[in-house]
């Protein structure tokens, strides 16, 4: 891919976004999901949404009808929260419709960006638990020493635990280390605990150092009985060693960037870093995803920065945006995604409908 040079004047200049890419045709290939189930249906797999969850299911009008003008006139489709719920029961209808192939061989992915609080962690737990909500099988490698993926997972992440430190360091085997997440039925997680903090430098000494979390996965692959869809690596926020490891091991690139004003400073480095990574080490790489993130749509520069980026990656920025949304950051204080935490916010549904785009672009690519 080529890599424009972005900057945070960039940022800040209005550009008109490109026309949103067309619709997908029927997926080619893989095996069906289940369909995702209706809104208002029950959902055996996962706890029913809070009370205080968005209501939309509720007031969910009929298909393709607004809601009509209440008798007392205080519900009204002119009104910004009437277009708003509409608008979420159109995208719920059109989720329920759609039906979402698994891939045939495994899609690695690393969720990478040297800046911190994007929101990497988020979505690499919720696209995760999405796409295992929807039947595929998961795992989620936290290379992070912070730990918060195991955290929003529900996994055991002790310092005593065994962890993706052993993995890289001592060569356990991922299959031996890695943990079921209660989340969902097929979602495992491979943990992070403290120790992986000093790892960076044991690393140094170590050979083939970049190559540690590819060998011990294309190994854990290889020998899995049954086929992994997704691996999620999630890094952290820097460019060292963990991440060339998280590089190294996967073949997809998904950037996650915030849309505020400092988005895309340091995103030139960034891919800068995985071109070389492209040349040196592993060929297969490329960035495929990116992702906006804790949009807002009511600030003009969430718009200018989800314009700009659009322009210039127009390929590769997913048509599904990710809204600011408390219940998308209460949901790792409860150990949950926000897909099982209320599965009915805006914030779950954008998650699902980002997951849904990326199964399909992987079919048809
Ligand atoms: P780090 O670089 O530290 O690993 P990160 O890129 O993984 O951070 P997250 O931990 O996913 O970023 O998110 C940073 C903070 O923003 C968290 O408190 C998270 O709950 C919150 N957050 C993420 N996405 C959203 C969202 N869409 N709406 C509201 N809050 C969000
Ligand atoms: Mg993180």
């Amino acid at each position: 891919m080529k890599h424009p040079e972005v900057g945070i004047a960039a940022a800040n200049s209005v550009a008109n976004a490109p026309a949103a890419q067309p619709a997908s045709d029927a997926p080619r290939v893989g095996e069906p999901l289940h369909e995702l189930v209706e809104p208002g249906q029950a959902r055996p797999s996962v706890p029913a949404p809070s009370p205080t969850s968005a209501p939309a299911a509720a007031v969910t009008p009929p298909a393709g009808k607004r809601p009509a003008v209440a008798a007392s006139g205080a519900f009204d489709d002119s009104t910004p929260l009437a277009r708003e719920i509409s608008d979420l029961a159109r995208r719920r209808q059109a989720l329920a419709k759609e039906v979402l192939v698994l891939p045939t061989a495994t899609r690695v992915f690393t969720v990478a960006n040297q800046k911190g609080g994007v929101g990497k962690t988020t979505t690499t737990v919720n696209l995760a638990a999405a796409l295992a909500r929807s039947g595929a099988r998961v795992l989620v490698i936290d290379l992070d020493p912070q730990g918060n993926a195991s955290t929003a997972l529900g996994v055991e992440h002790r310092s005593d635990t065994a962890s993706v430190y052993d993995v890289i360091i001592n060569e356990s085997p991922i299959a031996e280390v890695m943990q079921k997440s209660p989340e969902f039925e097929a979602l495992y997680c491979l943990p992070a605990t403290i120790h992986l903090a000093g790892a960076e430098i044991e690393l140094v000494s170590i050979v083939a150092r970049e190559q540690r979390l590819r060998r011990a996965l294309d190994t854990f692959l290889d020998e899995s009985d049954e086929l992994f869809h997704y691996v999620f690596i999630d890094c952290p926020p820097s460019l060292g060693l963990l991440t060339i490891n998280a590089f190294v091991a996967a073949r997809e690139v998904l950037i996650p960037i915030q849309c505020e004003y400092y988005a895309l400073e340091g995103l030139s480095q960034l891919l800068n870093n995985i071109t070389l990574i492209e040349k040196h080490l592993n060929p297969e790489l490329s960035v495929s995803t990116i992702l906006l993130t804790m949009y807002d749509s009511r600030t003009n520069l969430a718009n200018q920065v989800a314009d700009d980026v659009r322009k210039h990656f127009p390929k590769e920025v997913l048509q599904t945006l990710i809204p600011r949304s408390v219940r998308i950051s209460e949901a790792p204080s409860y150990g949950q995604s926000v897909i099982s935490y209320d599965p009915s916010s805006p914030g779950s549904l954008s998650y699902l409908e980002a997951a849904a785009e990326i199964a399909r672009r992987g079919a048809q690519s």
